[in-house]
């Protein structure tokens, strides 16, 4: 699960981030744009997919891939099967 935060006061939203990172993303960058303004803005959350790095989104896309090809497969499968009867 990760969450971004957006910021209230401008159009500044964090990374994707899983825990406390983008919490303190977001009072990093309340200190350094706005500073004395209470941190708020709304939290993105989502379960699938989680993360800003590179490697998770690949293991992402390996998935979908490997879900594709199995699909073709069997879509070749029933094919096959269905010229023979
Ligand atoms: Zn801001």
């Amino acid at each position: 699960m990760a969450n971004r935060y957006w910021c209230s006061e401008c159009t500044f939203r964090t990374p994707w981030l899983a825990g406390p990172e983008g919490r303190r993303r977001q009072i990093e960058h309340y200190a350094r744009k706005h500073p004395g303004t209470q941190p708020g803005g709304q939290v993105e959350t989502r379960r699938r997919c989680a993360g800003g790095d590179r490697g998770r989104r690949h293991l992402c896309a390996v998935v979908v891939l490997a879900l594709l090809v199995t699909a073709v497969a069997l879509a070749l499968v029933i094919m096959a099967t269905g010229h023979r009867r």
